[in-house]
């Protein structure tokens, strides 16, 4: 009987404060919050700008949802461009979702303010009436900078946005809207273009702001109808595998009814159980799986999703590195990322013999076209396992007349595979195998960069297949383009 892995032990950091999108009113609105907050104090009228804000931020929520909460509002450009660096970034509270807790916060405000503005009325038709008023918004921006500030940096820099009273008021504007089914044109929602292309790695929550759980609730519409969201295409701009948009329900028809679907249309679910994990460098290791009955439907340079996590649901995306068709095994080879939530647990708690869940194969940006003749392939660091399978698979078919194989690695001691390509060079004519180190004087071979050697090579006729980390992507990119290969001979993926 195999050992099952006590997902619901590991608990490493989840929420990323990494790569968050922002624009350039989003980045700065911070000023005219701290400016109503602190300058108001001695100029109490700043105070009276706030009102057309709250009348700007009713009526778009009206068409839009919270719209103006991730890309307008002065608070929420505080939390997140200015505290968002210094903040714990962990868990909010669940309790911090409740109506209820809302409807008190606001009931507050609500009590403050209206005491504050029957002060001012009784100075009504006084140079004093504009000044009492003003000083009601001054005091609740105040209020509001003290209570964000400290949830920010204690909790996570979104935190006040669950109780915020605007934010409420938005909502209950935006259930007008929908009452008056104005929002099927107006209003965008993050939505996803093929289910089955979706890698379940739980990215798009884990750089949520608002800490909310798009991937495992999408609508059958394929769009996330969170009144909670506040439209900030975060989720979107980190999605690994493409797949979100910001689009309204016309859009949304069209995208999921025209999407390609052939990357996702094998895709299965698998139990297996781990058949031998092998260290090859420090911070490297290939783990194969044995499969039951059931074979995959595999193509050589496809990934393939490993749980590892059960509530939620949670796997993580590496390329198929290793295929024994003969014994139903299926192999991926793992780079541990510092601080990595996946790679940590793959490495701490992955033991042969294990039963782990698999879903896949996925993705076709790198499988060898039908038409090519001449391929060149250029593997980045980790990005070269998906070629183990590639070269292999490039040699047997007989419409490939040559096979290069570009492999940049900043030292030598980060090589892996070396010895296998070495031997496949060895037996084959077509196969040339080129090792490229950045930053290793004594290394007696190619030094340099990827992009140093594509600049060498005559590539005339032939398709460029990469994988690699996006720097390395972005300067080939740029190199291919200068050397006048045409987009459509260039193959991608960024691991
Ligand atoms: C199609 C595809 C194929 C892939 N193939 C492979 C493969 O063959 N081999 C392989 O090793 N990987 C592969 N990857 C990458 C892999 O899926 C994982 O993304 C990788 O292992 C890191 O995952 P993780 O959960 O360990 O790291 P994450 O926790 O997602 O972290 C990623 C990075 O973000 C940083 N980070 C984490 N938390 C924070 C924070 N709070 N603040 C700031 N920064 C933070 C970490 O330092 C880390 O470097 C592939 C990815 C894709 C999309
Ligand atoms: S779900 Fe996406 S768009 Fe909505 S708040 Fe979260 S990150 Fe922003
Ligand atoms: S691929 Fe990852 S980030 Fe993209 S929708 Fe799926 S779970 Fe979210």
């Amino acid at each position: 009987m195999s050992q099952v892995i006590n997902y619901s032990s590991l608990k490493p950091a989840y929420n990323i404060k990494a790569k968050r999108t922002f624009t350039v009113v989003r980045k700065y609105a911070f000023l005219f919050t701290l400016m109503v907050a602190i300058a108001g104090q001695f100029e109490p009228k700043l105070g009276l700008l706030v009102i057309p804000i709250m009348i700007g931020l009713l009526i778009a929520s009206f068409f839009k949802g919270r719209y103006w909460c991730g890309n307008i509002c002065s608070h929420g450009s505080y939390y997140d461009s200015l505290l968002l660096p210094f903040s714990r970034n962990t868990k909010i509270p669940k309790f911090m979702q409740w109506t209820a807790l809302s409807l008190i916060v606001m009931a507050w405000f609500g009590f403050r303010m209206g005491t504050g503005f029957m002060r001012a009325a009784e100075s009504y038709g006084t140079a004093d009436f504009w000044d009492k008023t003003g000083v009601v918004f001054v005091n609740a921006y105040m209020m509001v900078v003290m209570v964000g500030t400290t949830f920010s940096l204690l909790v996570s820099p979104r935190m006040w946005c669950n109780v915020c009273p605007m934010g409420f008021m938005q909502k209950l504007s935006h259930f007008m809207g929908r009452k008056a089914k104005v929002t099927k044109a107006t209003e965008e929602m993050v939505t996803i273009s093929d289910e089955q292309q979706c890698h379940k790695c739980a990215k798009c929550a884990r750089v949520c702001p608002m800490q909310l759980s798009p991937y495992n609730s999408f609508n059958k519409k394929n769009q996330f109808d969170s009144n909670n969201c506040i439209k900030c295409s975060t989720c979107v701009g980190n999605c690994p595998a493409g797949i979100l948009t910001f689009s309204n329900e016309n859009t949304a028809r069209f995208i999921t009814k025209n999407v390609k679907k052939e990357a996702g249309e094998n895709r299965g679910r698998f139990t297996t159980t781990i058949h031998r994990i092998t260290a090859l460098k420090g911070d490297v290791k290939e783990f194969v799986f044995q499969l039951s009955d059931e074979s995959i439907k595999f193509k050589a340079g496809q990934f393939i999703l490993v749980k590892i996590q059960d509530k939620p649901e949670m796997f993580r995306a590496f390329s198929v590195s290793y295929f024994d068709e003969e014994n139903n095994r299926i192999g991926v080879t793992v780079k541990k990322a510092p601080n990595g939530y996946g790679s940590e647990i793959l490495f701490n708690d992955f033991e042969e013999g294990m039963t782990v869940v698999l879903e896949g194969p996925l993705g076709d940006e790198i499988v060898i076209d039908e038409k090519t003749k001449k391929a060149v392939f250029v593997g980045g660091g980790i990005g070269i396992t998906p070629f183990v399978p590639l070269v292999q698979d490039a040699i047997e078919r007989d419409q490939i007349e040559e096979v290069k194989l570009i492999y940049g690695v900043n030292k030598e001691s980060e090589l892996i595979y070396i010895d296998k390509f070495k031997a496949m060079e060895k037996e084959n004519n077509k196969f040339e195998f080129i090792p490229v180190i950045a930053f290793d004087d004594k290394w007696p071979g190619q030094k340099g960069f990827v992009t140093n050697v594509l600049e060498q090579l005559d590539l005339t006729d032939n398709v460029i297949y990469m994988c690699g980390p996006k720097p390395m992507i972005d300067a080939s990119l740029k190199t291919l383009s200068q050397l006048g290969v045409k987009k459509e001979k260039i193959r991608y993926e960024s691991a």
